[in-house]
């Protein structure tokens, strides 16, 4: 099966949390979070941080917040990646 890198992981991980992923990319997202320590914290910063807006608000947050997200989720990934 062919992997995924950070930078893809980072890509896919608003569609992985909201289960708009296919069958394969889901899977090859899972495959990355088991081996890469760093998108695990990543996806639990984004998951804990949806849950949180989801409570203050009581909806969903805005799509301009998802990828205000990633985009800081991406700023904090290795640039050599
Ligand atoms: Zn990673």
């Amino acid at each position: 099966m062919a992997e995924i890198g950070c930078d893809q992981f980072s890509n896919c991980l608003i569609d992985f949390v909201d289960g708009d992923l296919d069958q394969v990319q889901h899977a090859l997202v899972k495959d990355h979070l088991e081996k890469c320590p760093l998108c695990e914290a990543l996806m639990e910063s984004y998951v804990k941080t949806i849950f949180i807006l989801q409570k203050v608000n009581q909806v969903a947050p805005p799509k301009d917040m998802a990828i205000r997200l990633r985009q800081y989720l991406q700023s904090k990934l290795p640039s050599s990646l």
